[in-house]
């Protein structure tokens, strides 16, 4: 149980949400693991002097990735927004083959790849050993390591960056302040920093709460990223809303020293935050509230799918549908099992549910009654993919904000 913010050390703020306790999203089950998984406690702490979200207990790091699954690259349209963010901020920074990028958590390499066809200097920043060997053999150049302030002094010998990019990992982060430490000692004096985390605003109005495990130990607002980079005289400079993850913050930042302008985007986006209440308690007593009432009705459908013998087959093996599962409990028969296009993920099964993970196609041999679209935030991708399930009557659920069968 947290006591104080990892952030500002206050003690000022509440536990505010209290999921139980579930097994680590990611842990997916090898054939013949142990029937019983390990369980963490899952909860949400508030800080009423930074406005920082964090978990309530964290998990080692040794022990959230031990078993760590997850392959980006895989989805078309996620590879697609790679390439574009890469093309606009090449432009933007006007970088060239004398400029060095880094990406902190940079996976199997694919968007520095994008980076490397413009003849950009790139190295990769990858603690998973299995994932940063297949970038090193896919010729992204990756260092093995968990990134803070020491890795980042020896990196800044040779790599000191024009552009540090960390998409969703700054959440991930159990040592915040080693870590942005870390950003403000790699990054050059004249340099661009951009991070990417899903917005807290987004996650509260529409009750992503399946976003909340433990890998992500912080959920950012505009207003609490700022407090944490100003805290190693790092500033934002631009910041735009972009969808995701199921929504998300884009922020710029810089060296305070090296002066940007301020873009009146970050002015906008504070006054959101402050307006949808993020700062003060009671929202996040109200979106724990509403958390429970979804989750009940998640409850209600699978009850009522049981009794109608109607038979669910989960889309997607990614943390978020863990989460859910786990958190709503609806027991070890309520899914038929789940599909995953990643290979490295069929044969498993989920932590928790114990449901076995296929490949897409056999939901076409099954012929399931639903299919519960467990990473809504590919919905469209996933909707068009599988459109042909429709032709047996079965019908997509997207379970948040609440559940919902659609037509
Ligand atoms: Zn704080």
């Amino acid at each position: 149980m947290a006591v104080a913010c990892r952030l500002c050390h206050s003690t000022a703020g509440e536990k505010f949400l209290d999921l139980g306790t579930v097994p680590l999203a990611n842990a997916l089950l090898a054939p013949g693991a142990a029937a019983e998984e390990a369980r963490f406690p899952l909860g949400l702490w508030f800080c009423e002097s930074c406005f920082l979200v964090q978990l309530t207990d964290v998990v080692v790091p040794e022990k959230l990735f031990a078993n760590y699954v997850y392959v980006s690259s895989i989805s078309q349209q996620w590879l697609k927004k790679c390439e574009q963010y890469a093309s606009r901020i090449r432009t933007r920074l006007g970088l060239d083959d004398r400029s060095q990028v880094v990406e902190i958590g940079s996976n199997d390499g694919c968007l520095l790849r994008f980076f490397q066809r413009d003849n950009i200097p790139v190295l990769g920043v990858e603690p998973a050993t299995d994932i940063a060997r297949e970038a090193i053999e896919n010729g992204v150049p990756t260092e093995t390591v968990f990134f803070g302030a020491k890795t980042a002094g020896r990196l800044s010998e040779t790599h000191a960056a024009d552009l540090i990019v960390a998409n969703n990992v700054f959440a991930h982060a159990p040592d915040l302040h080693d870590f942005v430490q870390g950003l403000a000692i790699l990054l050059k004096p004249g340099g661009t920093i951009t991070v990417e985390v899903p917005h807290l605003q987004r996650m509260l109005e529409e009750l992503q709460f399946d976003t909340i495990y433990h890998e992500h130990v912080y959920y950012f607002s505009l207003h609490s990223i700022e407090a944490a980079l100003s805290r190693y005289g790092l500033a934002v400079y631009d910041a735009e809303a972009i969808p995701s993850h199921g929504g998300s913050l884009r922020i710029y930042a810089a060296h305070q020293s090296a002066r940007f302008d301020a873009s009146p985007n970050i002015e906008a986006i504070r006054r959101a935050e402050l307006e949808a209440g993020l700062a003060h308690l009671e929202t996040y007593r109200r979106f724990a509230a509403a958390v429970h009432i979804t989750i009940g009705k998640l409850r209600r459908f699978f009850s009522q799918a049981a009794v109608e013998r109607k038979r669910i087959v989960g889309y997607s093996a990614a943390a978020k549908g863990v989460t859910l599962l786990n958190c709503v409990d609806p027991g070890p028969a309520a899914l038929d099992y789940v599909v995953d296009l990643s290979p490295r993920k069929q044969g498993l099964r989920l932590p928790g549910t114990h449901s076995m993970i296929y490949s897409p196609e056999r939901v076409f041999a099954t012929k399931p009654d639903y299919l519960l679209l467990l990473a809504w935030n590919l919905r469209e991708e996933i909707m068009e993919q599988m459109k042909d399930v429709r032709s047996w009557g079965c019908k997509f659920v997207v379970p948040v904000p609440e559940p919902t069968i659609l037509a």
